[in-house]
């Protein structure tokens, strides 16, 4: 059970938390400085905080980089931010020094939140149950506006007689607790992180504040209101079932009287709009299409074992053969085949994945539109990988985004053509030296190539990549140890250029360390 490691370690820190808070001195003390030197956290100082709890999320196991849900997310992140740019909600310099990151969780309950420095994050659960990319475009339009109106600021300011790294374990706790209570310890953190979640609550004009803003940003970037509208009648009336535990997000942003009040006027205001048709009326766009095997992916992703998948696949099985054939499909339908496909192959039974996975294919086919046609091409090579295929792999036919980029390296690893893997790796982590992933697979194609020096360096840059400084150094020091080794044998020579590469590399992550400890030692003192 992964959930138990991940509660266990918030009760740790938890215990820690509140020994530490006890022994402090009282406020009528002399005062204490701020970890800021203003009322609000200064942005370097958030953006430090952030990236400590972003690394032990990297960490923990229910963190997920799924590709094809990264690009989804990216998709309508995007158009968030530059919406928010062009509205002057976002400061230069908030927008240069933070990190912009939507992180996934394996989690299948209903959450989705905001961290300092600019990392949020989803939880698979979340994007299963949203019904279309404007209703989770209108969560993220509201978790990025706590960021740009620095709310988490000036919340982590009001703790600013706690340590960073006791704030930084207290959002941990929180976020632990939020998860589904699979683990009997997330009961007992349960209750001690809603104290803490109390204290890191945003206050109901910040929530009120957060729609505002959020609404005309999702607006702006062209998402539809009746988004915002679905996933508010969502949290409504999963407030009135007292639904709570699965709506761990109801807790940190509750609805008071005054916000659905507001919200309910600012719709009535922008004349309503049509209706979402129903995910069973027939002929769906290719964007409800899409939407609907994003949110059976995260569905696959969010509940991996046996329980949670048979039940996938017999809803694929219940979809008729004619569904989508000719063109006409449901969501609904559409969703089921391809979550039935995806949870087919995690139960290994790869043949009734590939044959559903197929009526996904023709049916794209029928419809004519790039993109459908495109993911499911994605998933029956994801298909064939699982199994364990390795000749006559398909080629992707486009290979400009992510998801499909790092698939097809995966592909041409899997078929022996390593060379082929590593220069679209290449080029794509020289432009996003921060994808862990990529570097991984780089690690992988290199290694596969004999080129052990380059598989190291990129093994140690996808820990830098996840925060992970220590680790980093000593695989730097492992290609140093390695450059030294072939040296006295007199083999080496060739590699120069990567060996100053990673003796300068390493010269960097020492002196990030160096700065961390001190920064420690600084935050420690306070
Ligand atoms: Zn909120």
């Amino acid at each position: 059970m992964t959930h138990t490691r991940v509660a266990l370690a918030a009760i740790i820190f938890v215990a820690f938390c509140a020994s530490s808070t006890a022994q402090a001195p009282a406020r009528s003390g002399p005062a204490l400085p701020t970890l800021g030197d203003t009322s609000e956290l200064s942005v370097s100082a958030e953006r430090r905080l952030g990236d400590r709890i972003a690394a032990s999320i990297y960490r923990d196991p229910d963190y997920l980089d799924d590709p094809v849900l990264g690009d989804y997310l990216q998709g309508i992140w995007l158009p968030l931010m530059a919406a928010a740019r062009a509205r002057g909600e976002l400061a230069p310099e908030l927008e240069q020094r933070f990190a912009w990151e939507v992180m996934q969780i394996r989690d299948r309950s209903i959450n989705a939140f905001a961290l300092p420095g600019g990392y949020l994050g989803v939880h698979m659960g979340l994007m299963a149950v949203v019904s279309s990319r404007d209703e989770l475009a209108s969560v993220l339009a509201h978790e990025l506006s706590h960021v740009t109106q620095r709310h988490i600021s000036r919340l982590m300011t009001k703790q600013s007689d706690q340590m960073p790294w006791v704030i930084a374990a207290m959002v941990l706790g929180v976020l632990a607790a939020s998860k589904s209570p699979d683990a009997a310890n997330a009961a007992i953190v349960g209750g001690q992180a809603a104290a803490m979640q109390n204290q890191l609550n945003f206050s109901r004009d910040m929530e009120r504040e957060a729609d505002r803003i959020g609404f005309a940003i999702m607006l702006d970037a062209g998402f539809e209101k009746q988004g915002f509208a679905g996933m508010f009648d969502k949290l409504q009336q999963a407030a009135r079932l007292n639904d709570n535990g699965a709506f761990p997000y109801l807790r940190s942003h509750p609805l008071t009287t005054e916000r659905i009040a507001e919200v309910k006027g600012r719709l009535q205001l922008e004349a309503p709009g049509p209706a979402l048709p129903p995910a069973t009326a027939p002929d769906a766009s290719g964007e409800r299409v899409l939407h609907a095997w994003m949110a059976a992916r995260a569905r696959v992703l969010g509940d991996p074992g046996v329980d949670g998948l048979r039940p996938l696949l017999a809803e694929a099985q219940r979809v008729p053969v004619t569904a989508g054939a000719s063109g006409a499909w449901t969501p609904r339908d559409a969703g089921a085949l391809y979550g039935g496909a995806l949870a087919a192959s995690r139960l290994r039974d790869h043949a009734q994945a590939r044959s559903l996975a197929a009526r996904l294919t023709v049916a794209a086919a029928t419809r004519q539109q790039a993109e459908l046609a495109d993911t499911a091409q994605a998933l029956a090579l994801e298909i064939e990988l699982a199994a364990g295929n390795s000749t006559d792999l398909p080629r992707l036919k486009n290979t400009r985004a992510r998801a499909a980029l790092l698939l097809q390296a995966r592909a041409d690893l899997a078929a022996g053509r390593a060379e082929e893997a590593s220069s679209p790796l290449q080029g794509w982590v020289s432009n996003h030296p921060r994808d862990a992933l990529a570097w991984q697979l780089l690690a992988q194609a290199y290694g596969k190539q004999g080129q052990t020096l380059r598989a190291i360096r990129a093994d140690a840059e996808s820990r830098v990549a996840q925060l992970d400084y220590p680790a980093a150094r000593d695989r730097f020091k492992a290609a140093q140890d390695f450059m030294r080794s072939n040296r006295a044998s007199g083999a080496a020579a060739s590699n120069y250029i990567d060996g100053s590469i990673i003796d300068t590399r390493a010269r960097e992550i020492d002196q990030l360390l160096r700065e961390q400890a001190l920064q420690e030692k600084l935050d420690r003192k306070l």
